[in-house]
């Protein structure tokens, strides 16, 4: 028989596959999958042997190894995971004063190909599973825990992959993590970070989620958006609006808006003024960040004064304005530039 992914199943399921276990027997397993970091059956200790073995027999663990891990002069760490198919994925931690957030993958690469990110250059394998996705975040805390001394405090979808493109492992991952029997993270210290994908945004409106959304923008004109994020064909700015629109009429949530400012691309006073008309529709931040620089990749950081002028125009209009740096850069940590060189060394 084949055997499954035990983090596919509820609870409920789960009973109804090993009669004769008690109920608090079921809670023990759901303990051992959604809070502790393990990675094999044997790691379940209050379970006695025959339970164990059982469970081996019929299920495997969504498992995933510390492939590699490089830390950054400015304390960001950057970890390779190896998962049960030798696919590798990464997931980053950025220390912050009491806070440590984790910045996790979603996809083994992507498929949008937004031409400034170095993970759309690897192409698309596979969505992370469900369990996947939790295993990563359990082991991103306790590397947290080892290095600084502290459990995670956000969590963040903005690492490898759209996150919307896997939208029912995404979604489930971020009930069990805010679940008060798993980790128990509050709703509003997860953010899945997305490129725009309206009608996802649309479902995820109507779930009336409480999670915080954040949308890679850019910028506001579809000829140059086609370039940057190519689904914007697909889903072009006048239908993203209206889709940030009903998800704050639905939730009440701010949504951030991520711009990513590269020279001579999106960094002009036309390019200001036509973002800040555009955030007229809903309330939002906007997160400014200045291009990091990918090898092979023909974009460049903007000069440092017309990050200013774009900041200072966007504040004379009201608007809550963040300018964030970036960071892990010398370990390629920062937005958009995780994939290429840890996936060349471990092929080497
Ligand atoms: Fe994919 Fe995000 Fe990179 Fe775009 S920016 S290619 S959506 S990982």
């Amino acid at each position: 028989m084949n055997k499954q992914d035990i983090t596919n199943f509820d609870e409920k399921k789960l009973s109804s596959l090993l009669t004769g276990n008690p109920a608090y027997r079921i809670r023990q397993i759901f303990e051992w999958l959604w809070i502790k970091d393990i990675s094999s059956f044997d790691d379940f200790s209050n379970l006695p042997k025959s339970l164990r073995n059982k469970l081996s027999s019929l299920f495997y663990l969504p498992a995933m190894q510390i492939k590699h891990q490089q830390v950054s002069e400015d304390g960001t760490v950057k970890t390779a995971f190896e998962l049960i198919d030798k696919q590798i994925i990464e997931g980053v931690l950025i220390p912050d004063g009491k806070r440590v957030t984790a910045c996790i993958s979603s996809q083994v690469g992507c498929n949008v190909q937004c031409s400034f990110c170095a993970t759309g250059k690897m192409g698309f394998s596979r969505n992370l599973s469900t369990g996947e996705i939790i295993f990563q975040v359990k082991k991103l805390n306790s590397i947290a825990q080892s290095i600084y001394g502290k459990h995670l405090s956000n969590i963040v979808f903005m690492g490898m992959g759209e996150p919307l493109l896997n939208y029912k492992n995404v979604l489930r991952a971020s009930v069990i993590l805010t679940d008060k029997n798993g980790l128990a993270i509050s709703p509003q210290r997860i953010t899945i970070s997305s490129v725009g994908i309206a009608d996802a945004i649309i479902k995820l409106a109507n779930e009336k989620v409480r999670f915080n959304l954040a949308v890679s923008l850019h910028t506001v004109f579809d000829a140059v958006r086609n370039i940057l994020i190519p689904v914007n064909k697909q889903y072009p700015l006048d239908k993203l609006r209206k889709a940030l629109q009903y998800f704050h009429s639905k939730t009440s949530n701010r949504i951030t808006l991520e711009y990513l400012l590269m020279k001579g691309i999106n960094d002009s006073e036309k390019d200001a003024s036509a973002l800040a008309e555009f955030t007229k529709a809903f309330p939002c931040k906007i997160n400014i960040i200045e291009y990091n620089p990918v090898k092979g990749i023909a974009y460049q950081k903007p000069e440092k004064e017309s990050v200013g002028k774009f900041v200072d125009f966007l504040k004379s209009k009201n608007l809550i304005v963040m300018v964030r740096r970036s960071r892990g850069k010398d370990i390629d940590a920062a937005c958009g530039q995780l994939a290429t060189k840890i996936n060349r060394h471990l092929r080497k």
